[in-house]
């Protein structure tokens, strides 16, 4: 059995006496790819936020590597993207190669490379030559959360939890970030958790589902998905179909 990398128990967060995400129960495996979807204001940003240790749950308990999400030897482990970026002060003279280099934790790189290397890579990939010395706060929203990805790649992380982040990406920038993922799910056995609006697509890249809607609806591989007479009546089998991708 893979390692565990998150384990949520009877998860419940409430915002105001108001219940967001209720009786949750999953657990993530090393190497799972998971496509995290759900409608709006689901709890798919909550339930993240809360196996980072961001937000507290008002019930149950959730691990990460084994232990409190809070730990701070987690987070070299980790790269994260926010759904939103409020936290760049536009005032502030970083440039882009800097932010990246920002994801590069010293204590993973001790004794290996500089990691040049690694930010020309996803520099290219994101496509941020032209912009590279530029300072972040001049750059368009949609420029900053390349950068942002690139920051949170460049570690290569064992765990990688990315908050709708393709909406900032052309097509072409699109492709290569997600053979960049495919990549680092392949071969490094990088965990990935990917929230995605695109439930059509998501079948193309993950290989597995995770469904929430306030509680866990599915979580499981495609193929369990579309054979699961309960998500066809729970989406209508066209969508069922549209979304496993295979059959
Ligand atoms: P999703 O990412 O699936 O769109 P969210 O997790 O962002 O959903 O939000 C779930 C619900 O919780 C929404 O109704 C949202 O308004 C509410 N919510 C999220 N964060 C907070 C917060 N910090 N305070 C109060 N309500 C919040
Ligand atoms: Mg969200």
């Amino acid at each position: 059995m893979p390692l565990t990398i998150v384990e949520a128990r009877d998860l419940s967060v409430a915002f105001d006496g108001r219940q967001v995400l209720s009786g949750v129960n999953f657990s993530i495996r090393q190497g799972d790819y998971i496509g995290l979807v759900g409608p709006n204001g689901s709890g798919k940003s909550t339930l993240i936020k809360c196996m980072l240790g961001l937000i507290r749950s008002s019930h149950g308990a959730i691990s990460l590597f084994g232990s409190a999400p809070v730990e701070m030897k987690n987070r070299e482990r980790i790269g994260y993207l926010p759904q939103r970026m409020d936290f760049f002060n536009p005032r502030f003279p970083t440039t882009v190669t800097e932010v990246i280099s920002q994801g590069l934790i010293a204590t993973r790189r001790a004794g290996k490379s500089s990691g040049r290397e690694e930010i020309e890579k996803v520099i290219e990939l994101l496509d941020l030559l032209g912009l590279r010395n530029r300072l972040i706060g001049e750059l368009s929203g949609g420029q900053q959360q390349r950068v942002i990805i690139a920051r949170a790649l460049v570690n290569e992380p064992d765990f990688l939890i990315l908050d709708e982040p393709t909406s900032a990406l052309d097509p072409e920038v699109r492709e290569s970030f997600f053979e960049l993922l495919h990549e680092l799910n392949e071969k490094k056995r990088a965990t990935i958790v990917l929230v995605t609006h695109d439930i059509g697509g998501v079948g193309q890249y993950a290989t597995k589902l995770m469904y929430l809607d306030k509680k866990v609806i599915f979580f499981g591989g495609f193929d369990e998905f579309c054979h699961s007479e309960n998500m066809a009546s729970f989406f209508g089998s066209a969508s069922q179909h549209i979304i496993c991708h295979k059959h």
